[in-house]
């Protein structure tokens, strides 16, 4: 399975629908995006993913926290 959103091969199942085995979850190692099974391609399939909302894995390291967290205070 791909992450729809970074396109790394590193997804995990998260969780299985407590009831029935309808749905599962999967969450991404690389991006932390997370989806269910049973929702629509545009939020589940890297080829109907909304392009504007991609990540590369390369650029995570360097993206900004907000709120910033501020030092630590001695
Ligand atoms: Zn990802």
């Amino acid at each position: 399975m791909i992450c729809p959103r970074c396109e790394s091969e590193k997804v995990e199942l998260l969780v299985k629908s407590p009831v029935g085995n309808v749905w599962e979850m999967y969450i991404c190692g690389t991006c932390t995006y997370s989806w269910r099974s049973t929702e629509t391609p545009d939020k589940t399939d890297p080829k109907h993913y909304n392009a504007k909302f991609k990540i590369n894995p390369a650029h995570i390291d360097k993206m900004l926290m907000i709120p910033p967290i501020p030092p630590l205070k001695g």
